[in-house]
């Protein structure tokens, strides 16, 4: 089994780019973020320890995550690879997934800083489907999301004070992880300051 780790900064369109590759590939998609997300609304004992860590924009302990993930990566729909959306974010949690699975291919989705911001404090998306949508460069149908139930969610971190302290934990702890998976010859540089049906491209072209 090898699996794809989609890299980058908070806001570079991951989760986007993930969905669109989970369709060629066929490989599910796993977010760290989505499962900790479900873990808070579920009030689990996970949830209520990651919720402060999140609501801050600060990384949630490694050792949380890493448990996360070993349960996850067990599902029957893992067997044949997974792409990791947000995940390793340190170099303990890319060791710890060296341990379990290899893979093949992480895909570096690069975005200058100040569009990070911009990209990030405009993004809602809708509830019914999950279809991502921002204020300026792609505002939902005047008539609400086409799935037909337009229900408007911005998540609660996606705010201008916690998008910095989710760049400085980005530049800080999962920055240095570029030179590690460099060094194993694996690492794929996509810009992502584009349209995404280009960025999709250069990503296909890339695992190729
Ligand atoms: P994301 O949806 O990937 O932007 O993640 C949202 C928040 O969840 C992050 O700001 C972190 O607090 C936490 N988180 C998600 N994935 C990880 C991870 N791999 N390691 C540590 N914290 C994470």
């Amino acid at each position: 089994m090898s699996s794809i780790v989609l890299f980058g900064p908070p806001g570079a369109g991951k989760g986007t780019q993930a969905e669109r590759i989970t369709e060629t590939t066929g490989l599910p998609q796993i977010s760290t973020g989505d499962m900790l997300r479900a873990a808070v609304k579920a009030g689990t004992e996970t949830g209520v320890l990651a919720k402060s860590y999140m609501e801050s924009g600060q990384l949630v302990p490694d050792e949380v995550i890493i448990d996360l993930i070993k349960e996850r990566i067990t599902h029957p729909d893992a067997a044949h690879g997974v792409m990791f959306d947000g995940f390793p974010r340190t170099v303990p949690q890319a060791e710890a997934l060296a341990s379990i699975t290899s893979v093949s291919h992480v895909i570096a989705i690069e975005v200058p800083d100040d569009r990070i911001v911009e990209r990030i404090c405009g993004r809602y998306s809708c509830g019914g489907c999950g279809s991502v949508y921002h204020d300026t460069f792609n505002p939902v149908p005047e008539n609400g999301c086409d799935c037909g139930s337009w229900i408007e969610k911005r998540r609660a971190d996606d705010n201008e004070d916690t998008v910095m302290s989710r760049l400085s934990a980005y530049h800080a702890q999962t920055s240095p992880l570029a030179n590690w998976y460099q060094a194993k010859g694996i690492f794929h540089q996509i810009d992502g300051n584009r349209g995404i049906d280009d960025i999709t491209q250069d990503i296909l072209r890339a695992l190729e």
